[in-house]
């Protein structure tokens, strides 16, 4: 703030500075604690194949279980865990439970069936993401083609050189690459597509007013046909209702994920689920 703007704007600003900085230490360490504690949690959110109807795979998304009743989501503590670095620990162990699980799929004959997982800035500018990633591959018996990695466009265009090596490294595993809320970012397919990528996962904030903006139609119709013809797959995700379903389907989509198909489940009820 300027200086004209007199003595107690500082001070407001100083105490309201403070105050972030406190909840944002409690919050460090809450989520230290939580990590001993095993108190981070999967569920787990079907993808389905418009051709087939089938279930293809799902999204791995963490939770933190604090307590019995209380379930908190990623939208509360990732952005302190990221910020603080704790996110590498976080990532790492969910990389591992979503290989173990995936696995436990393939080894009841469910072998079409993926798992994605989210992967932050910061883990992926880690210098060993590929070593980590090698090993959670080769421990856990999963082929690597089931493993899929979301990034943000935001990730890769950080530093879009040194991601491109990290990304072919990793491609080089045999895994596949997503970008995950695609349209909210600053770069373009014309520029991704220097990239080793597989699929495009069309933000939710286009598949969800589908129905009543007609602008974001157009947009998720555009980014489809354009995608296909870079030869990458697209999934919508945040598909609530059957007109977005249909819409999709017409528009030649790939994936659908969303609550229309499933809210976010445990392992438990996604196996039940899944029978
Ligand atoms: P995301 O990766 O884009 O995940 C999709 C989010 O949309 C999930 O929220 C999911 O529950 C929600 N969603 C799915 N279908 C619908 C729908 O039909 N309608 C609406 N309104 N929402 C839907 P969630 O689980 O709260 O996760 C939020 C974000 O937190 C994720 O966005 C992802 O960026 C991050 N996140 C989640 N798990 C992890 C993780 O293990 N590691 C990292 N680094 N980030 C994670
Ligand atoms: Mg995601
Ligand atoms: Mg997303
Ligand atoms: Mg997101």
């Amino acid at each position: 703030r300027s200086k004209e703007q007199g003595r107690n704007c500082y001070l407001q600003f100083d105490s309201s500075m403070l105050e972030h900085a406190r909840e944002r230490m409690e919050m460090e360490i809450m989520l230290r604690e939580a990590l001993e504690r095993k108190e981070f949690v999967l569920h787990y959110q079907p993808k389905i194949n418009m051709l087939t109807g089938k279930m293809s795979g799902a999204e791995a998304l963490i939770r933190w279980q604090k307590g019995e009743n209380n379930l908190i989501y990623p939208n509360a503590f990732i952005q302190v865990a990221e910020e603080t670095g704790l996110i590498v620990q976080i990532g790492e162990l969910v990389i591992r439970e979503a290989c173990i699980r995936c696995k436990e799929w393939h080894d009841q004959g469910l072998t079409d069936l993926s798992i994605s997982v989210n992967i932050s800035a910061s883990q992926f500018h880690k210098q060993d993401i590929e070593e980590l990633i090698a090993n959670i591959l080769l421990e856990t018996g999963l082929p690597p083609y089931a493993l899929e990695l979301e990034l943000t466009e935001s990730t890769v265009m950080k530093s879009p050189e040194e991601a491109r090596v990290v990304l072919k490294n990793l491609k080089s595993l045999g895994l596949k690459i997503s970008i995950d809320d695609f349209g909210t970012g600053f770069s373009s397919l014309s520029y991704l597509r220097h990239f080793p990528i597989d699929t495009l996962k069309i933000d939710k904030s286009f598949i969800m007013n589908l129905d009543s903006d007609h602008a974001n139609a157009m947009i998720a119709k555009a980014v489809i046909s354009l995608a296909h013809s870079l030869n990458l797959k697209v999934v919508a995700e945040g598909v609530e209702n059957n007109e977005q379903m249909q819409f999709l389907d017409s528009e030649q989509c790939d994936y659908a994920q969303g609550y229309y198909v499933s809210r976010p489940l445990s392992w438990d009820k996604i196996n039940e689920w899944i029978k």
